[in-house]
């Protein structure tokens, strides 16, 4: 039996990581959850899967849900960071699922490995702001950072058993997201309904906007220079419009080793949760003769100004990858509560990449300053 603790289990990847955990009940059990301000999926994840300890992070929330289930015995409620914290390093655990979103993670994702929890990681935005921290950690405290996201399971999955070979480069596939051919002046009156209409994956709404803008991929390309460390210089984003191929490495013999399947996360959380075995999904599984071709196309870097100031972040390095990403967070839930247009999303990143002190080799510290003083300089002037 493995022990699983989830950091966002009432969003897309955490109830999808239960559905999992539901199809195989032998096997996997949950032992703590968490959930922003959700209670009524929270109690009835609680009710189904018996957790001892669950986190959320609203106060006032967290006082009405022990109310809720007073009729339980044995399951403890807690908030705040504390909260996150205590999930995340719960004394039974084996694997924690960190499909939370945001910068938030960081500090969870770190105490998890300091306590020796294994963690499956959806939670880019981590590795983006801190990969530099938490690999090193992990690798000190053998741990292991099993990938959730799509694109670095199909990378890690295409690793297997080729530690000692030289990786010639990384084909990191993307969908293009809804607005994929358009330039950036047909894209200034894109609304949000648009923007949240992915044309392949459902997914929670930050994400979905980051695909759209394509910042998602700009992160990802980051998040697997941290997991597998290789140089930037050997990933290449490649535009893959039916999300089948999710993504691909290229060895030094030219040969090219990558992973296909529908656009399901249930594969890659399968993956994770139980590496490095494979388990029956019940889920539709891959016709090819229904796809029946797969195309592959160069990102346009005019259009995608998120994926371009990416790469610029990456190359400055130090504290800019994460001021991109604070900037990104701040200007998406200012997007979603349509306080901004859409294109500013890129201009909002780009003007703080300018405008915020570059700090070299960031510790924790440093990294949760800057997150603030991005978040401070966008609201005094957005
Ligand atoms: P989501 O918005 O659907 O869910 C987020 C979860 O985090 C929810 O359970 C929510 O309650 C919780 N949360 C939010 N704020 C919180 C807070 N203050 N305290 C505690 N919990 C809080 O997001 P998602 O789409 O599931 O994405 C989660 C992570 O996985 C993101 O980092 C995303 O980039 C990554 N990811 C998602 C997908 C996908 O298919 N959805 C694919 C790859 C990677
Ligand atoms: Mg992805």
């Amino acid at each position: 039996m493995r022990n699983v603790a989830i950091l966002g289990s009432t969003g897309s990847i955490g109830t999808q990581t239960l559905d999992i955990i539901s199809q195989n009940s032998s096997e996997l059990n949950v032992v703590a959850l968490s959930a922003g301000s959700n209670i009524e999926l929270l109690e009835k994840q609680i009710r189904q899967y018996k957790p001892s300890l669950v986190a959320v992070w609203d106060d006032k929330k967290a006082a009405e849900l022990r109310q809720n289930i007073s009729d339980l015995s044995g399951v403890q409620v807690v908030s705040q960071m504390e909260g996150l914290l205590a999930v995340a390093t719960i004394a039974d655990s084996d694997i924690l699922v960190t499909a939370i979103v945001g910068m938030l993670g960081i500090r969870p994702t770190i105490a998890a490995i300091e306590a020796g929890k294994d963690i499956a990681l959806a939670n880019k935005e981590t590795l983006v702001t801190a990969g530099h921290i938490i690999m090193p950690l992990a690798r000190k405290n053998q741990v292991k950072i099993l990938p959730v996201d799509s694109e670095h399971s199909a990378i890690f999955q295409s690793l297997q058993g080729e530690e000692h070979n030289e990786i010639n480069q990384i084909l990191l596939t993307a969908s293009g997201g809804p607005f994929r051919g358009m330039t950036w002046d047909e894209m200034q009156n894109v609304t949000l309904e648009q923007a949240l209409n992915h044309p392949n994956w459902s997914m929670g709404k930050k994400i979905t906007i980051d695909s759209s803008t394509m910042v998602n991929k700009g992160l990802e390309v980051m998040e697997a220079h941290h997991l597998f460390n290789v140089n930037l210089d050997k990933i290449t984003v490649v535009i893959h419009p039916q999300s089948i191929l999710h993504s691909a490495v290229q060895f030094n013999d030219g040969a090219v080793i990558g992973q296909m399947g529908t656009p399901d996360m249930r594969i890659p959380i399968s993956y994770a949760l139980f590496y490095p075995e494979r388990k029956p999904i019940n889920s539709e599984y891959l016709d090819l003769f229904q796809v029946g071709q797969m195309t592959f196309e160069k990102p346009d870097l005019n259009a995608f100004k998120g994926l371009a100031l990416a790469y610029k972040a990456m190359e400055q390095g130090g504290n800019i990858p994460t001021v991109l990403n604070a900037a990104n967070e701040k200007a998406v839930a200012k997007f979603l509560n349509n306080e901004i247009r859409y294109v500013q999303i890129p201009e909002i990143i780009g003007e703080c990449m300018e405008n915020i002190s570059y700090i070299n080799n960031p510790n924790l510290e440093e990294i949760l300053e800057t997150e603030q003083l991005t978040y401070d300089y966008i609201e005094g002037r957005y």
